[in-house]
């Protein structure tokens, strides 16, 4: 039997009604939520992600604001922006898109950032509080994927779980949530680009995560029937006709084994960006962007 699709777009269409709701109430108590994109140079890859993004955010009610740098900008200035976004008191949340010109320390940047308005959870800051288990907001892809996987699969305890990737955007966040249960984690192995058998990892896993940019990577025979498979790979490639398209890491022919399937394009994708805007709402009620009675 072919596997079940999850579908992302339904979900986050549900997280999104949420979201919008919280963002009229925000705003009626006259603090609207208000996320600011940062974006030095002109990074392709994000392009699709920022256009999402801003689109969503009309439609959630959330303020949007760019700010491009050019290519020339320094690190000295990257960080600056950052700062001064940081002290604005009608910005609520702070995107910075990835990435960065090979000049600017992408690490040094994020430092400067305001863990109060990291609405992609990455500050060294946040990223503790999730290795500590004390968190409100998480990174969001990696929060996405987990949530589709929940779809499938909403008692985890003791399940196989393999991810294919170790990022810290995606691989290593991910393996934290999943282990942030003291008693009803999945057992978690983690693979990467070093793994010596990969087949032998992904093919014992009850639950298995790909998060590595390489298209195909998981093929037929290297998943357990009945598995869950949530793809996170997202890569442009172009076809026998010429036409780009983007497709997973996921080869389509696993869905004739697996149980569930996060497809690509419309699995983990939409997600993603719902929990951005997840975070940038919850955020905003926490730092009420430091108008009288925030934080109330
Ligand atoms: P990355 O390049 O930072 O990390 C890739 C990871 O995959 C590394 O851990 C690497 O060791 C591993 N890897 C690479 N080749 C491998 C191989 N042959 N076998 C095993 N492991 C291998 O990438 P990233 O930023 O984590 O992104 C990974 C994928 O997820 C990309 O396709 C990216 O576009 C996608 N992504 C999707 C979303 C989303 O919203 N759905 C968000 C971020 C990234």
């Amino acid at each position: 039997m072919p596997a079940i699709l999850l579908d992302g777009h339904a979900l986050a269409a549900e997280m999104l009604a949420a979201v919008r709701a919280e963002a009229a109430a925000l705003r009626a108590a006259g603090r609207p939520a208000h996320l600011a994109a940062l974006i030095a140079g002109h990074a392709s890859s994000s392009e699709v992600y920022l256009r999402n993004q801003k689109k969503a955010c009309a439609e959630a009610g959330i303020d949007f604001e760019l700010l491009q740098l050019p290519d020339t900008a320094t690190e000295a200035d990257v960080i600056a922006e950052t700062r001064r976004l940081g002290a604005d008191p009608n910005v609520t949340g702070i995107i910075l898109h990835q990435p960065f010109p090979p000049h600017v320390n992408e690490r040094r940047v994020r430092e400067a950032l305001d863990p109060l308005k990291d609405v992609e959870s990455m500050t060294p800051a946040n990223f503790g509080r999730l290795v500590m288990g004390e968190f409100d907001i998480a990174p969001s892809t990696a929060s996405a994927a987990l949530e589709v996987a929940r779809r499938a699969r909403p008692d985890m305890k003791g399940l196989e779980c393999v991810i294919v990737g170790h990022s810290e955007i995606v691989g290593k966040p991910l393996a934290l949530l999943l282990l942030q249960s003291k008693r009803d984690s999945p057992t978690v192995t983690v693979c990467h680009v070093a793994t010596r058998d990969l087949a032998f990892h992904t093919s014992r896993a009850d639950l298995l995560f790909v998060a590595a940019g390489v298209p195909g990577l998981i093929r037929r025979e290297m998943v357990k029937p009945g598995a869950t498979v949530i793809d996170i790979g997202i890569n442009r490639v172009k076809g026998a006709d010429g036409k780009s398209r983007i497709v997973g890491d996921v080869d389509p022919a696993v869905a004739e084994v697996a149980g569930h399937l996060s497809p690509v394009p419309g699995g983990v994708g939409p997600i993603t960006v719902a929990v951005l805007l997840r975070n940038t709402v919850q955020l905003a009620r926490v730092t009420g962007g430091g108008r009288p009675g925030a934080g109330s």
